[in-house]
């Protein structure tokens, strides 16, 4: 039987089975051997030793389409990067950071602004037009008032998404509105995985209906950039790339160059000052990180 690797914990992995039911299985020897771990996101051919207690052994992972290192998850669609428009104000320095880290692995993104309820619409359209004019397909919502969740829906629909986010931005209320559909069928999810609730910090799949899977990423709500040189960095942001080409300089770094095409786009508006400054603040960390 085939399943999906939704988490794992202490030598144990939980597969979210064809059958709707989820198995525990113990990290086989062999992979191990081979230095080959299995990741959360995994698709694999199970064994089942135990229908009763629902245990069962991993006997083959399937192949692999993507991996990513940060979250460690396997076989990853997109992200879904969730911020509220107000309480908490969004951390455009962390959605940028978010952005990047998702560009540097090839991963396209999402963005959700959640609570329109609490902003202005100008401040909402504001909000959207800075993002969406980097290339970036924005989600104005109110989960808490249903608005959105359609259009949401439609996009994580046969997808595996990364779901990232500050804390108190709506990801769990959004997980349990798109999850109620199935709550009937996999009802013992929760139980079974509670067990290992407080114990782990790492990543864990989320079914919510056939061939659609959230990956919650607990810990995600402040990160670093890593394994990247300063000079990569505006290889991140997609409304820099349109205009690079224009650059008087090949190679230029779109700071101090003279002829720099996206320092002109700035000027005439056209590329976000926000977006700017953080690529600015976020070169001079790569920088400073690499002096030690
Ligand atoms: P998480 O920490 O990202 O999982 O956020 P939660 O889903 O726990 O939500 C944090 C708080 O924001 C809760 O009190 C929710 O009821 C509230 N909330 C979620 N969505 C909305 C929304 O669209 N509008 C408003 N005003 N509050 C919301
Ligand atoms: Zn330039």
């Amino acid at each position: 039987m085939q399943g999906k690797i939704i988490k794992g914990i202490a030598g144990f992995y939980y597969i979210y089975a064809e059958d709707g039911n989820i198995y525990e299985c113990k990290a086989k020897g062999i992979f191990r051997k081979d230095n080959f771990k299995p990741l959360v996101g995994d698709n694999v051919e199970i064994t089942v030793l135990n229908e009763e207690e629902k245990e069962g052994s991993v006997t083959s992972i399937l192949p692999r389409r993507n991996s990513l290192i940060r979250p460690a998850v396997a076989n990853v669609d997109q992200a879904f990067l969730i911020f509220a428009m107000e309480n908490p104000k969004p951390n455009f320095l962390l959605l940028d950071r978010f952005l990047i880290m998702m560009e540097q692995q090839d991963v396209p993104s999402v963005i959700c602004f959640n609570k329109g309820d609490l902003a202005e619409p100008e401040e909402q359209q504001r909000l959207c037009r800075i993002y969406e004019d980097c290339g970036y397909q924005v989600i104005p919502a109110s989960i808490k008032d249903g608005i959105g969740v359609d259009q949401i829906r439609k996009v994580l629909q046969d997808k595996t998404t990364v779901v990232a986010g500050p804390s108190g931005v709506g990801k769990s209320s959004l997980t349990n509105r798109l999850q109620d559909e199935i709550c009937m069928e996999t009802g013992e999810i929760s139980k079974k995985l509670k067990r290992g609730k407080h114990t782990t910090r790492h990543s864990q799949v989320i079914p919510v209906e056939k061939n659609t899977f959230l990956v919650d990423t607990p810990g995600f709500s402040s990160l670093y950039l890593t394994d990247m040189k300063e000079e990569e960095l505006r290889d991140y942001f997609p409304e820099f790339v349109m205009y690079e080409p224009q650059c008087r300089f090949q190679g230029c770094m779109h700071i101090h160059e003279p002829g720099c095409a996206v320092k002109k786009a700035l000027s005439e508006g056209k590329i976000s000052q926000q977006r700017y400054d953080n690529y600015l603040a976020l070169y001079e960390e790569l920088k400073e990180k690499r002096r030690y």
